[in-house]
């Protein structure tokens, strides 16, 4: 499963993470956005580790490849940097909304890193990823096109909804400063890698609904009883739907099948603890790239 642990142990002594940019990399830049891309860029390729595989670090993509900006040498992700100055609120700004629809269904639609950091300080304050199984169209919000006044007039960006993501899709590596646990993160991507056996985006769109009204509830430990209490807002996002509650009942059971959920009994669910032990082995991952 895990064959980095050495690797891991290392990440594990928190104080090898190094959160500040070398700033002597971005002397020889003249624009602001250029010098911090240069920093943020350099700063992912010397300590970021593979969230995937728990490989020690991951790889700068040469010649700014259209897929993504860097690979996994152990296991082949991909990730995507995004980097914003301000800590995200509940959306972020990304590329072209066309691209990033089309890459949904790609076998090559990359795993997001967001970076907030301080540009004063020239260094990371946070650092989250969203595994690329939680994508669907539903979180990619359209934006207006560029006025006829803009440089790129009628161009149409899009917005990412990270509100609408479930918890379990927006995994923390670094928090105000704080650097969590590597077998923590780990664990916790291991938790829905069941989510990319899901090739139909409908349902996996259910799946993600399901998960996002469990997180409201906000305890471990539900009922039945509390989720049949979203009814009306399933309803409204699935309208054509005229069956809600077997819908939410035949959703747990995925859930429960999946290890992402318990079943204690009388309409009783718990949330599993993330520990990967239910997640598909290494090698089904790498056979299954497509989402
Ligand atoms: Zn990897």
């Amino acid at each position: 499963m895990i064959a980095h642990d050495c690797e891991l142990e290392r990440h594990d002594g928190r104080k090898r993470l190094e959160l500040s940019f070398q700033a002597a990399l971005a002397s020889e830049y003249k624009g602001a956005t250029q010098k911090i891309r240069i920093l943020t860029e350099h700063w992912v390729s010397s300590q970021v580790y593979c969230p995937n595989c728990g490989h020690v670090s991951i790889t700068q993509y040469k010649n700014n490849s259209p897929v993504a900006d860097f690979f996994c040498s152990n296991c082949r992700e991909d990730y995507e940097l995004k980097g914003y100055k301000r800590a995200f609120g509940t959306k972020v700004v990304d590329g072209a909304y066309r691209t990033m629809m089309e890459r949904l269904s790609a076998s090559n639609n990359p795993n997001l890193l967001l970076m907030e950091y301080d540009h004063i300080r020239l260094e990371v304050r946070s650092l989250s990823v969203i595994p690329k199984q939680f994508f669907i169209p539903d979180i990619i919000e359209k934006r207006k096109p560029l006025s006829s006044g803009a440089r790129r007039a009628g161009w149409v960006g899009c917005n990412i909804r990270l509100s609408t993501i479930p918890n379990a899709g927006r995994i923390v590596l670094i928090k105000n400063g704080i650097v969590e646990s590597p077998k923590d993160v780990i664990a916790k991507w291991r938790q829905t890698l069941f989510l990319r056996h899901q090739k139909d985006l409908r349902s996996k769109g259910w799946l993600l609904s399901i998960m996002g009204c469990i997180d409201k509830i906000q305890n471990r430990t539900f009922l039945l009883h509390d989720l049949y209490g979203f009814e009306q807002e399933l309803m409204a996002i699935y309208p054509e739907n005229r069956h809600i509650r077997p819908k939410i009942r035949q959703q747990l059971q995925v859930l429960r099948d999946m290890g992402y959920l318990i079943f204690l009994g009388n309409g009783t669910y718990q949330l599993a603890a993330p520990t990967g032990q239910n997640a598909p082995m290494e090698q089904d991952t790498a056979s299954t790239e497509s989402m």
